[in-house]
């Protein structure tokens, strides 16, 4: 009954060390919002939020999203041009997210590259 479930690792890459005071500090991004970067992420969440809108992967969660953005994939056309093996590889991609892509993919009348 005390087996561990997973959980402990996802708090061990969280608890990413931290050097001095946990100082908040304000941010404007490009587009104008006002943020603060309290946290280790760059990126400004509403500009994130935005995106996410707008992106044909707007269902994705944000973490798999970025994966397919760092792969330079905006839309399904970049993706089907790589098989679901290779998109699972990816950092941030969970399983939940290839159906969704499947089906961003067939509704655009492609599917993801066939295995090798
Ligand atoms: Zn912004």
């Amino acid at each position: 009954m005390t087996r561990f479930n997973g959980e402990i690792g996802k708090d061990a890459v969280r608890g990413k060390r931290k050097t001095g005071m946990p100082k908040q500090d304000r941010r404007i991004c490009s587009n104008g919002h006002r943020y603060d970067k309290s946290s280790d992420c760059p990126v400004c969440p509403v500009c994130e939020k935005e995106k996410s809108k707008r992106s044909v992967f707007g269902k994705l969660s944000a973490p798999a999203r970025r994966a397919l953005e760092h792969l330079g994939i905006q839309g399904v056309a970049e993706l089907s041009s790589y098989n679901e093996r290779e998109i699972l590889a990816l950092h941030g991609m969970g399983p939940s997210s290839i159906p969704k892509l499947r089906i961003l993919l067939k509704e655009a009348g492609m599917h993801f590259r066939n295995e090798d």
